[in-house]
């Protein structure tokens, strides 16, 4: 098929193309490159010895967004694209709800134009909220603490009334977990800019040197040993589930967690970095970080039944190839 990837320069998005490459597939990828580089189209053919077309676009751009629905026989669309910093969302809430929900408008606008019937969308654990754990799609969802995950609430409302609306529309929505790790070849991960908010490339950068010492958000949950649990899941993983997603779509919107089923809490998470690569990692406990949850992890039972999906790289392997990437990739990657 001939995909439609936005935001397929991203992180998550990156990974996916090859992964849909190594499928069979081909992809066009359209990103604004607000949050990514150009050269990693090229590390994407590097990795696959595939071809992929690159249009560098604003998808609130309608104009533009339309010439290309007009240029290519499009079969299905992984929508990726979106502003994604939970604290810079407080900060600016019209420029995410504008971006994030625009965005999401215009795909979907010529979509249904172009009879475009398979849309898979990148949603959130954070939708979840404050439910009790272990988080299974059939929760009532509870408000969210900032705008960015309000983005992902209202786009998934979005998503059911158009398909409400459109009977022949087939609609995925994968909620992810907390996404970790890179491609095995080193090439292709993830590289915020500034510091890092997420905990693993935050470890990244301490292992490197970058930074001093990781902060521990809290070590008074009710968990295992008062950090923070999470969901960590390898990328590689979750982009072999929008694979299985594309290929098991089905009229209607049908909803998906994309996790391990298993948490790990923070100290964990540290103390497997250590173990996988051979490097110390000096920490400090700190406060607990405002509008953090003290668990949250899978029920991963549904994307199994019926995608036929499910994770497979231990929590070794994440670390492993987040170093690998992390000392694979200079300042300015
Ligand atoms: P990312 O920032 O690495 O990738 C998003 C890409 O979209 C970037 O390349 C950016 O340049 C592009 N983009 C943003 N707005 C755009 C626009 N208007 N037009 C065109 N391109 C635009 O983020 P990611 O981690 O790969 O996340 C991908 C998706 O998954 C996002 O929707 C995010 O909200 C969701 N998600 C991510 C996580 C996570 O922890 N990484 C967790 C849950 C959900
Ligand atoms: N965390 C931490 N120090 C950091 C970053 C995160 O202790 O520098 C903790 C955070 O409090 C949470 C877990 O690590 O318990 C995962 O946080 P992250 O920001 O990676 O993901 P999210 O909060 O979105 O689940």
């Amino acid at each position: 098929m001939n995909i439609l990837v936005s935001g397929g320069l991203g992180y998550i998005g990156s990974h996916t193309c090859v992964a849909l490459l190594e499928a069979g597939h081909s992809v066009i990828i359209v990103d604004n490159l607000s949050n990514s580089k150009k050269e990693t189209a090229e590390k994407i053919i590097n990795i696959t010895n595939k071809q992929v077309i690159f249009y560098e676009v604003d998808l609130t751009d309608d104009k533009a967004v339309s010439m290309i629905f007009d240029n290519h026989k499009i079969d299905g669309v992984i929508h990726f694209a979106a502003l994604k910093a939970v604290g810079e969302s407080i900060k600016k809430p019209i420029e995410y709800y504008y971006n994030n929900l625009v965005s999401t408008m215009v795909l979907v606008k010529y979509c249904l134009k172009y009879n475009v019937n398979k849309f898979v969308f990148s949603s959130s654990a954070t939708v979840y909220g404050e439910n009790r754990v272990p988080f299974n799609e059939l929760m009532e969802l509870f408000p969210t603490t900032n705008p960015y995950g309000e983005t992902k609430v209202m786009s998934e409302r979005i998503l059911k009334d158009v398909a409400q609306a459109n009977p022949m529309f087939s609609v995925s929505i994968l909620r992810y977990f907390n996404p970790v790790g890179a491609h095995e070849s080193g090439l292709i991960g993830e590289s915020p800019n500034g510091i890092p908010n997420n905990l693993m490339p935050y470890i990244t950068q301490v292992a490197k040197g970058k930074l001093k010492k990781l902060k521990v958000f809290g070590d008074n949950y009710p968990t295992v040993d008062g950090t923070g649990v999470r969901d960590f899941i390898h990328v590689v993983d979750l982009a072999e589930g929008h694979v299985a997603a594309l290929n098991n779509l089905k009229k209607g919107v049908h909803i998906y967690n994309l996790g391990t089923g298993k948490g790990t809490s923070v100290l964990e998470l540290i103390n497997a970095f250590e173990e996988a690569n051979g490097i110390k990692i000096p920490y400090e406990v700190v406060d607990r970080r405002p509008g953090d949850i003290a668990e949250c992890y899978a029920d991963v039972t549904k994307a199994y039944q019926e995608l036929g999906w499910r994770a497979s790289r231990d929590i070794f392997r994440m670390c492993k190839d987040a170093w690998n990437f992390e000392k694979n990739n200079s300042l300015d990657y």
